[in-house]
């Protein structure tokens, strides 16, 4: 489902990918653990094109981020191109931005009528169960404010998959929680992952990528510098690099 090929991303003088590849098929679920700097949340922003590559190619679903073809060339996509082919791509970051004065229907609603166009009665019948599907059936019609941080990420978890992605991308998605609200949120990635869903989670949880995670990728300066099963890469670390970092988890 996404194929990275080379990817290189520099700001300025600074080069913050080096050359990352990395293929995920449909239904995997893959695990990017790595130190601050690292580079984790620009690879993820590339792969949604919120940042633009230097070199290499991202493609998702059979299509190259950023661009298409015609006539046999690679032109570059107009901002509607763009805005087509993150529809296939949710994501759910850090900080959840929920809007504050709409309820939690509306929050959800908001994308799928606003900018693809569904039928109100269809959005929410779908966002309806969504929101059973993250445990908030109750909370509707409620505001952000009235929510705990969890039930807020859960909503913001209903909303990225409120466009129907193919792929969603976490970006540490429980690290502004409070401990006890973080196990909730995981659950739910946790169902997530076991219905099918193709997922990419940059996250610091590594109870979650133990469990939950196909494959676990470890990241380093800028590259990929070990991948594999998740109990070889936690449990039997081969690169001095991810010794180190996971034996601060210990
Ligand atoms: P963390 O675990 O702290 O979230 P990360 O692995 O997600 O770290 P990135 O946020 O991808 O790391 O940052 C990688 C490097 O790129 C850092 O040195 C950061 O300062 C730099 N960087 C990120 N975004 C920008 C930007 N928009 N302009 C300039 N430099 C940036
Ligand atoms: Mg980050």
């Amino acid at each position: 489902l996404v194929q990275v090929r080379d990817v290189h991303k520099s700001f300025d003088q600074l080069e913050v990918l080096k050359g990352i590849d990395l293929d995920i098929m449909p239904g995997e679920v893959v695990v990017i653990l790595g130190p601050s700097g690292s580079g984790k949340s620009t690879f993820l922003r590339c792969i949604n094109h919120l940042e633009a590559i230097n070199k290499g190619f991202i493609a998702v679903d059979g299509e190259q981020i950023g661009y298409r073809l015609r006539n046999g060339r690679l032109e570059k996509l107009s901002a509607n191109g763009i805005a087509r082919q993150r529809r296939k791509i949710g994501m759910v970051f850090q900080q959840f931005n929920l809007y504050p004065h709409m309820t939690v229907l509306q929050n959800i609603i908001e994308a799928p009528v606003g900018i693809h166009g569904e039928s109100r009665q269809d959005a929410t019948r779908n966002a309806l169960q969504l929101l059973e599907r993250v445990g908030l059936s109750e909370k509707a019609g409620s505001y952000p404010r009235q929510l705990s941080g969890g039930q807020q990420q859960r909503v913001a978890i209903a909303r990225a998959l409120a466009i129907k992605p193919k792929l969603m991308l976490f970006d540490e998605p429980t690290s502004a929680l409070d401990p006890e609200l973080v196990g909730e949120v995981l659950a739910t990635m946790r169902d997530l992952a076991k219905q099918g869903l193709t997922m990419i989670v940059v996250t610091h949880e590594i109870g979650f990528a133990r469990e939950a995670a196909d494959r676990v990728v470890f990241m380093d300066d800028g590259k990929i510098v070990e991948m594999g099963r998740p109990d070889d890469v936690i449990g039997n670390p081969q690169h001095p690099r991810t010794k180190a970092f996971l034996s601060r988890f210990l």
